[in-house]
């Protein structure tokens, strides 16, 4: 993938536990709750020049518990609820034994929306709630961040490596990576008139 001068970095964000509150299989949009601070998160992480791409593992496709539309049916209410701000949502129906490429750990959702989106992964991040999402990161070459939501309490005592970020939760993490950023460069006082 070519990098050019308008090349966005993105924020990978994981759906269940870190977007979204963790439902188990959730398939039923009345069972999708949205946590308090997301959209607030989102907008921040939108206004600092991210794209939002949502990398979700779907694994109740592939068991047929539920089916294509009814997960589409979450994303559009996802959509839905925060204003059209998630550029795009990627996920995999795939079950842990297929051996797909797509599912997490593995980055095959990342390198799908770069061929999408001319993103620039050097400045891109991954936000999840599981040690395969700090694990995608890793993989991906693009610093983590893991939330204390969802699995993250039990799922941070299993990292074998530290991401970059840990935090409370999605606009803790957001915060936190915007603090990152190399700040505007300020406006020079105009020189004194001799
Ligand atoms: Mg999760
Ligand atoms: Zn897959």
């Amino acid at each position: 993938m070519k990098i050019t001068a308008d090349a966005q970095p993105a924020i990978f964000v994981d759906r269940d536990g870190t977007l979204i509150e963790e439902v188990n299989f959730l398939c039923r949009v009345e069972d999708l709750r949205l946590f308090p601070y997301t959209a607030e998160a989102i907008e921040k992480l939108k206004a600092a020049g991210f794209l939002i791409i949502v990398v979700t593992n779907q694994s109740g496709i592939g068991r047929s518990i539920y089916d294509e539309a009814a997960m589409q049916s979450i994303h559009d209410a996802i959509q839905a609820a925060l204003a059209g701000a998630i550029d795009g949502f990627y996920h995999c129906p795939h079950l842990p034994c297929d051996g797909c490429e797509c599912r997490k750990p593995r980055i095959g959702m990342i390198d799908l929306a770069c061929s999408d989106f001319n993103i620039d992964l050097g400045r891109s991040w991954m936000i999840g709630d599981k040690a395969i999402d700090v694990e995608t990161g890793i993989n991906a070459g693009i610093k983590s961040a893991m939330v204390m939501t969802g699995y993250g309490r039990t799922h941070s005592a299993e990292l074998e490596t530290t991401p970059a970020i840990m935090s409370e939760n999605l606009l803790a993490a957001a915060l936190r990576i915007i603090a990152t950023l190399p700040s505007s460069p300020q406006p020079q006082p105009a020189e004194a008139a001799p």
